[in-house]
């Protein structure tokens, strides 16, 4: 095991589906690390009982009056946790010198900002949230640079591409003799729907992914392939990789996480159950291999391997991502990102199609075509122009 102390861990988003699996893995393994804190949005029944549980010196919150309930009930448990509440609470336990090591598992541009005050104190930090490197990728890796902060990939894929290239990896997939990176999809729950009824799929529909169990938006996105495109783009800039050196295969059954060809034909796969336990007890335990909690992969179960190009006719919204990632302008990622988040939460609240999710995308990109922005702020500031020009064409959809 290296070194003696436990790493001391702030986790943003615990209540979600990557902050309980965090939760899990950190648990058989008290000796290794310890929770410094824990944040959440809206559970807060069930931050309570992870405080309880494993008593972090904070937990955030993100309103005063949920501060006040969770301190009733965690005196009422006799834990002393001090409560926090607001976004920058966030980025203080995101930097406070007692925390080693961030899991980023906010959904959603929401987790920027605390990620990047990790990546500014020079954390560890394990991303998951890959929409801070949709709406920020150049000035997020510019951070993490600059303030010597270690960045490892917790998205199932990047995690396996981290995994398959070289372990000195610089940064520069020529030198690595990296031909290009295969990001693999399951193709989502639509993936055989005839098109003539996707006009009829349902919240309930889009969110039972066939392979993975995570949170409402990620799943729709897996469902849109949007997930796909802001994974590309999340390459991208974790790899260094152009346009032309990624590429997707869907394959249905999520066995195969990703892959790296290298020059010589040789193709390196990473492979496992689809449980994010595995990406996560990497990151986690690295150089070390430590157990996640997951099964082994039992080879004499599967019904085979398959692979099929995507169909940009069935999953417009990942060529809307190519189409972004091609056009090397950073605020055209951040519009992307902001449209998709409002065309998500609207279809979830059932107020436009799956389809039109793609339709906002799209409009807004058009809309915003042509405007730079590199600062946190003008990237901030674009972000909420798109969100109130998409829920516009929207409202302006439901009412027509
Ligand atoms: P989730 O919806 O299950 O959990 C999200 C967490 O973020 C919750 O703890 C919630 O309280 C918190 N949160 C939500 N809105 C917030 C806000 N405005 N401010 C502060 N906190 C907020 O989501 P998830 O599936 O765990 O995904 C988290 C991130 O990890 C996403 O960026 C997703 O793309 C990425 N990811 C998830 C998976 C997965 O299997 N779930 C896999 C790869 C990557
Ligand atoms: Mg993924």
């Amino acid at each position: 095991m290296s070194g003696y102390n436990p790493t001391s861990i702030t986790i943003l988003g615990a209540t979600g589906s990557i902050g309980q699996s965090t939760l899990d893995v950190i648990g058989r393994h008290p000796e290794r690390f310890s929770v410094f804190a824990l944040t959440a949005h809206q559970k807060i029944d069930r931050l309570a009982e992870l405080c309880i549980r494993y008593h972090p010196v904070y937990a955030v919150v993100a309103t005063a009056a949920q501060a006040d309930v969770l301190r009733v009930q965690l005196q009422t448990a006799a834990v002393t946790t001090e409560v926090l509440f607001g976004e920058q609470a966030l980025c203080d336990v995101a930097q406070d010198s007692e925390t080693d090591a961030v899991m980023a598992a906010i959904v959603g541009a929401a987790g920027l900002r605390p990620t990047l005050a990790a990546a500014k104190a020079g954390k560890t930090i394990y991303l998951a949230n890959k929409e801070t490197l949709v709406v920020a990728g150049a000035l997020f890796m510019q951070t993490v640079q600059q303030y010597g902060a270690r960045l490892l990939p917790v998205d199932s894929e990047h995690n396996a591409i981290f995994q398959a290239l070289p372990d000195n990896y610089q940064g520069n997939l020529e030198h690595a003799g990296v031909a290009s990176l295969v990001l693999t999809a399951s193709g989502g729950p639509f993936l055989h729907t005839a098109l003539a009824d996707f006009a009829a799929i349902t919240p309930e529909a889009a969110i039972r992914h066939p392979n993975w169990q995570m949170g409402r938006k990620i799943s729709v996105d897996s469902a849109s392939m949007m997930n796909k495109g802001l994974e590309l783009i999340e390459a991208h800039w974790l790899f260094n990789a152009a346009a032309e050196q990624l590429e997707v295969i869907i394959h249905p059954q999520s066995v195969i996480h990703s892959m790296v060809r290298y020059r010589d034909g040789s193709v390196l796969a990473q492979m496992g159950k689809p449980d994010m336990r595995i990406p996560i007890a990497h990151c986690l335990g690295l150089p070390d291999r430590i157990d996640s909690g997951v099964e082994q992969l039992d080879f004499t179960s599967l019904s085979g391997l398959h692979f099929l190009a995507p169909d940009f006719v069935r999953f417009p919204c990942l060529k809307l991502a190519y189409d972004v990632l091609h056009s090397n302008n950073p605020a055209s990622s951040c519009v992307l990102n902001a449209a998709n988040e409002v065309a998500v939460a609207a279809f979830l609240d059932r107020n436009i199609q799956f389809v039109d999710i793609a339709s906002v995308v799209d409009n807004c990109l058009q809309y915003f075509s042509g405007q730079t922005a590199s600062s946190i702020e003008e990237l901030l500031q674009l972000d909420t122009r798109v969100r109130s020009v998409a829920s516009a064409w929207i409202a302006g959809r439901s009412a027509g």
